[in-house]
């Protein structure tokens, strides 16, 4: 655009030249028809102002000629100049027959003065002059026209050049533009709305790009940025929640399973059963306190422990000790229980639980880390496992008491036998065994004879020591424990798997004799001597297996029929009774 503008400059400056030469040369024409004027004036007037108007042209045309230097300055070309001399030659050659006339004039030759003005001679050079300054302004006419063409050309060649690169411009800007709107805009807001799909569909894994620039997407990022840590936030608290109620679910059902255990075979296999879900990380065992031997025995294990001994003395753990929880590494060191072992002499973690109710110790939580890993184990676990040895110790005081109601209501408190219920239970277990092994089973129904008179005689109380006496010959006299039964009042049972009719009845002849040789001292009296009656009943020579008590109890009357002390083998029914 500069040079186009330049190329104008030229194009003013060749004008401008061009308006200077004209006037120039239009000035010369113009001056040389002013002195042709006056000078015909004169010669037909013989005005002499015509004459002093002639002076002063004629002397104004000396300074033409400085005139005509000044157009060589103003940068008339030579063939030009030579046009422009020529023009003033005949000018000159105009202006001395002028002055010729004015001469003649002056002299009264007024005829001759008016020929030289107005001759056909002077008609054809004043016509000279004018063509040939005609030709001179038509040259520079057509030179001013060539320059101007040109400059013109020229200015729009560059125009159209500044046009193009203006454009060219304009494209490689909007090009920079759009190449920075898609690197500073367009590409964080894709890739920003990707994270935000992503996290609206709870996929918090996606990393938000980190955009520090202090702009409006630096701060769409930075949100975006804190929306995801919420959402993990979140995502952390509800997984935690539900891992807690997935382990309250295990406690409970643990707990819930052990309360409706019977037996410590059954407590001690859902202790097995769900520990190892508990606590993963943890292996461990059960241990039960023998109160006989004032031992902690080992019930159950799990995830095989290696450091507690199997069998140890309570006072061998500071958990019993102390009857809190004790660990004795961790945070806060403490010294190891008596009843681990360390192989390598140095102490692993562990925590003992003491498994208590009432402020009665019942047993022992022990755990350690599996496989000798170092484990740390958190608080909340350390609460669940609390609450575990809570319930392991409530559920184990609750076993105990069934086991001792069982043992109240399956025992006879005066003679410390086993009473009806128990029979019941203990008879239907025995008739389902022999007939399984296909193996005999004999009865025996035994009543003190006349033992009414013990208490007439000798007091109530002289018949209890009568009735004790007579349970513990029976107890010693029978080699199984737990077969011997008072079924009732001075009524006992004696149970004999396994022996067919003959061995029973040696056995109960042996009793019979056992119960004649007792002498019994009570407060200084001597009961006795003590007679007793026996039913005997076999199966399956006699009955079947569940009727032997009460074919038992018939062969008894019959005893007793018969002149008691003595045992009475059941012979009526056996004959009749198929299949037994
Ligand atoms: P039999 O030879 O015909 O069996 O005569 P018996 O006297 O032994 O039989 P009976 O059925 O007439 O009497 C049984 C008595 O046993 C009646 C009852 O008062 C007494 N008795 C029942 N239970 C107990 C008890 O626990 N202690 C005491 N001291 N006496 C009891
Ligand atoms: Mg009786
Ligand atoms: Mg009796």
């Amino acid at each position: 655009m500069l040079l186009a503008s330049g190329v104008q400059e030229r194009e003013r400056a060749a004008v401008a030249q061009r308006y200077r030469l004209d006037h120039a040369t239009s000035a010369i024409g113009a001056e040389m028809y002013v002195l042709t004027g006056q000078a015909r004036q004169y010669v037909i007037t013989g005005d002499p102002t015509h004459l002093i108007v002639y002076d002063r042209e004629e002397k104004a045309l000396q300074s033409l000629e400085n005139r005509t230097r000044r157009i060589s300055e103003a940068g008339a070309s030579p063939e030009e100049l030579d046009l422009l001399k020529q023009a003033l030659r005949w000018a000159d050659t105009l202006r001395d027959e002028q002055r010729a006339a004015i001469e003649a004039y002056g002299q009264g030759q007024q005829d001759r003065a008016r020929s030289i003005m107005f001759g056909a001679e002077y008609e054809r050079e004043l016509d000279r002059a004018e063509r040939l300054i005609e030709r001179f302004q038509y040259q520079l006419d057509q030179r001013t026209a060539a320059a101007v063409d040109a400059a013109t050309n020229v200015s729009r060649v560059w125009r159209l050049a500044s046009e193009v690169t203006l454009g060219t411009t304009a494209l490689l800007f909007l090009f920079v533009l759009y190449f920075l709107f898609k690197r500073r805009v367009l590409h964080p807001v894709v890739k920003l709305s990707d994270v935000v799909a992503r996290l609206a569909a709870q996929d918090y894994d996606v990393e938000p790009p980190a955009y520090d620039k202090i702009d409006e997407i630096g701060d769409m990022a930075q949100a975006i940025r804190v929306f995801r840590e919420n959402g993990l936030e979140r995502q952390r608290l509800e997984r935690e929640r539900s891992a807690d109620l997935a382990m309250r679910d295990l406690l409970a059902r643990m707990t819930q399973r052990m309360q409706a255990c019977d037996t410590q075979q059954g407590l001690e296999e859902v202790v097995q059963r769900f520990m190892p879900e508990i606590a993963p990380a943890l292996a461990g065992r059960l241990y039960l306190l023998d109160h006989a031997r004032n031992m902690m025995i080992a019930g159950c294990s799990w995830l095989s422990p290696v450091h507690s001994r199997i069998e140890f003395a309570p006072i061998g753990c500071w958990a019993l000790r102390r009857g809190v929880p004790h660990r004795h590494a961790g945070i806060e060191i403490d010294v190891p229980c008596e009843h681990l072992d360390f192989a390598d002499g140095a102490p692993a973690d562990s925590i003992c639980l003491p498994l208590t109710s009432q402020r009665q110790t019942l047993g022992l939580l022990y755990l350690e880390p599996r496989d000798g890993e170092d484990y740390d184990p958190n608080q909340t676990l350390e609460i669940y496992l609390k609450m575990l040895a809570e319930n392991i110790g409530l559920a184990l005081a609750n076993l105990r008491l069934r086991e001792t109601l069982r043992e109240m209501a399956m025992a006879d408190p005066l003679t410390g036998l086993a009473n009806r219920r128990a029979l019941d239970s203990r008879f239907a277990f025995e008739v389902a065994e022999t007939e399984r092994l296909g193996r005999s089973f004999s009865c025996v129904m035994l009543d003190i004879d006349h033992f009414k008179r013990f208490n007439d005689d000798h007091g109530h109380d002289a018949g209890d020591a009568v009735l004790r006496a007579v349970g513990e010959t029976l107890t010693g006299v029978t080699r199984e424990a737990g077969m011997v039964f008072r079924y009732g009042g001075e009524e006992f049972v004696l149970l004999m798997p396994g022996l067919d009719c003959e061995q029973a009845r040696e056995r109960g002849e042996v009793v019979r004799q056992a119960i004649n040789a007792l002498t019994i001292n009570h407060e200084g009296e001597v009961l006795g001597p003590i007679t007793v009656s026996l039913g005997l009943a076999s199966a399956p020579e006699h009955c079947a297996r569940s009727r032997l008590v009460q074919v038992a109890d018939a062969a008894l009357l019959e005893a007793k029929a018969a002149g008691r002390n003595r045992i009475h083998i059941s012979v009526e029914q056996d004959r009749r009774l198929p299949n037994r």
